[in-house]
C-alpha cells in the first residue's frame, strides 16, 4: 500500500470540509423549505474544526487527549439529524451531545489517566462505527423514486464506513503497543482520514443531488397539486389517467370516469360568501376521497367539478360507487360558524367500454351523462347508457 502523508491528508480533507460546509449554507439560504441542508453545513463545519485541532497536536510525541476527534464525532451525528430533518423526522439533538461527551470522555480517561491508548483507539472507533450504522439504517430501503436510488447508495456507503471502523477496532486490539506512540507514525491512521474523509465528501455531494431531485419533485407537485383543494389539477388528473389508460388498455381492462358537479354552487357563493364557497369545495374533496379506493384518482377538473379515474371498473359498477359518492355528500353537510351547508351533486359516469380510452372522448360522454343528470332534476347519477337509451326511446 502506498504510505501518505497523513498531515497533508487532513489539511486536504479539512479545506473540502469547509467548503462543502460553504456550499450546504448556501444551498439552505436559498431552499429554507427544505430541511436537512443547515444540519449538514454545521456538521461539516464542526467536521473541519476538529480537523484543525487534530492537526494542531499531530506533531505531539505522546498522543494526547483528542478533543479534535471529539468534535469530528459531533459532526457526523450532526449529518444524523440532517438525514432525520431530510426525511420528515423530527431530528434528535441529544445525539451529537452524547456523542460528543461520549468520545471526551473516552480520550480522556483512558489516554489522560489510563495512559491505555489502545482502549482509547477502540472504543473511540466503536462509537465511530456506530454513527456510522445508525446513518445506514436510517437512509436504508427509501423509495423514493430517483432519490431513492441515492438512498442507497448513501446507506451502502455508511454501512462500508461502519466496517471499516469495526476493522480499525479489531484491528488496535492486537497490533504493537509501540504504534500509538505517536498519532502519526501509526498508517492506519493515514488510510482511516483518506477513506473516511473521501466518503464523507461523497456522502455530501449525494446530499447536494437529493435536496436537486426533492426541489424538482417539489416543483412538479406544485403543478400538478391543485392549490385549495390538494387533489390533483387538470394537467395532474390529465397525467395519472393517460397513465392508467395505457395499463388498462395493455391489459384490456375497462376503465370508467366520474365527472361531478355541484349543484347550484352560485346560490352557496351568494348565499354564504366565496370563502365558505372554497370551505365547501375542500370539504367536499375530503368526502370523495374517503369514499374512494387507493388506485382510483381524483382530481379538480373545473371551478366546482371534480373528476374521478376509476382503474378496472365498469359503467355498473362505477354507477354504485358515484350514488354512494352522491349520497355521501347529501349526508355530510358542512359544518361552519354554526350554519350546516348542504351541498348535492350530479354525477355523470362513463366506461370505456362504451366511450373509449381516450381522455377527452371519455369526459365529454362524462359530461354528457352529467348535464343529463342536471336536467333532470339534479342530485343523482346518470350514465351514457342509460342516455342514450333514454334517447333511443324518445326517438
Ligand atoms: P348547476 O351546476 O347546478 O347548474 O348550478 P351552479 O350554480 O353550480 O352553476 P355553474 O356550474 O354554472 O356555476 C359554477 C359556480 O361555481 C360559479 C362560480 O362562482 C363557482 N366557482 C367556481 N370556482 C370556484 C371556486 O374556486 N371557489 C368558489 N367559492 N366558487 C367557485
Ligand atoms: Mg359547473
Ligand atoms: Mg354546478
Amino acid at each position: 500500500m502506498p504510505k501518505f502523508d497523513l498531515k497533508t491528508i487532513i489539511f486536504m480533507s479539512m479545506l473540502l470540509t469547509f467548503m462543502l460546509s460553504m456550499l450546504l449554507a448556501i444551498t439552505r439560504g436559498h431552499h429554507k423549505e427544505v430541511n436537512g441542508p443547515g444540519y449538514w453545513a454545521v456538521g461539516n463545519l464542526v467536521i473541519g474544526l476538529g480537523m484543525v485541532l487534530v492537526l494542531m497536536q499531530l506533531d505531539a510525541t505522546k498522543m494526547v487527549f483528542l478533543p479534535g476527534m471529539a468534535l469530528i464525532g459531533a459532526g457526523l451525528s450532526l449529518f444524523i439529524n440532517g438525514i432525520q430533518a431530510f426525511i420528515g423526522r423530527k431530528p434528535d439533538h441529544r445525539i451529537p451531545v452524547v456523542v460528543f461527551v461520549l468520545l471526551a470522555i473516552v480520550d480522556a480517561y483512558f489516554m489522560l489517566t489510563q495512559h491505555d491508548v489502545r482502549s482509547a483507539v477502540v472504543l473511540g472507533a466503536i462509537v465511530f462505527a456506530a454513527i456510522f450504522l445508525y446513518c445506514a439504517r436510517l437512509t436504508f430501503s427509501r423509495d423514493e423514486g430517483v432519490v431513492g436510488n441515492l438512498y442507497w447508495i448513501a446507506s451502502s456507503l455508511y454501512l462500508l464506513l461502519a466496517i471499516l471502523m469495526i476493522g480499525r477496532a479489531a484491528y488496535a486490539t492486537h497490533v504493537d503497543i509501540a504504534v500509538f506512540d505517536s498519532f502519526a507514525a501509526w498508517p492506519v491512521n493515514a488510510y482511516t482520514f483518506m477513506l473516511g474523509a473521501v466518503s464523507q465528501f461523497f456522502i455530501s455531494s449525494l446530499f447536494v443531488l437529493m435536496l436537486s431531485y426533492k426541489l424538482a419533485q417539489n416543483l412538479e407537485s406544485i403543478a400538478t397539486i391543485d392549490g385549495l383543494t390538494g387533489v390533483l389539477n387538470r394537467r395532474g388528473l390529465e397525467d395519472a389517467a393517460l397513465k392508467m389508460q395505457d395499463i388498462c388498455k395493455r391489459i384490456n381492462l375497462s376503465m370508467a370516469v366520474l365527472l361531478i358537479d355541484i349543484d347550484h354552487f352560485k346560490k352557496v357563493n351568494d348565499q354564504y360568501g366565496h370563502l365558505c364557497g372554497d370551505d365547501v369545495l375542500r370539504h367536499l374533496a375530503k368526502v370523495i376521497a374517503a369514499i374512494l379506493r387507493s388506485s382510483d384518482v381524483l382530481g379538480r377538473y373545473g371551478g366546482e367539478e371534480f373528476c374521478v379515474f376509476l382503474p378496472n371498473t365498469t359503467e355498473s359498477d362505477a354507477i354504485g360507487l358515484a350514488e354512494r359518492i352522491r349520497s355521501g355528500i347529501e349526508e355530510s353537510p358542512l359544518k361552519i360558524n354554526k350554519a350546516s351547508i348542504k351541498t348535492t351533486v350530479s354525477i355523470g359516469v362513463a366506461d370505456s367500454v362504451r366511450a373509449g380510452y381516450d381522455f377527452k372522448g371519455l369526459v365529454a360522454t362524462a359530461d354528457s351523462a352529467m348535464y343529463s343528470a342536471k336536467n333532470s332534476g339534479r342530485n343523482r347519477v346518470m350514465s351514457y347508457t342509460q342516455i342514450t337509451r333514454d334517447t333511443k326511446l324518445e326517438l
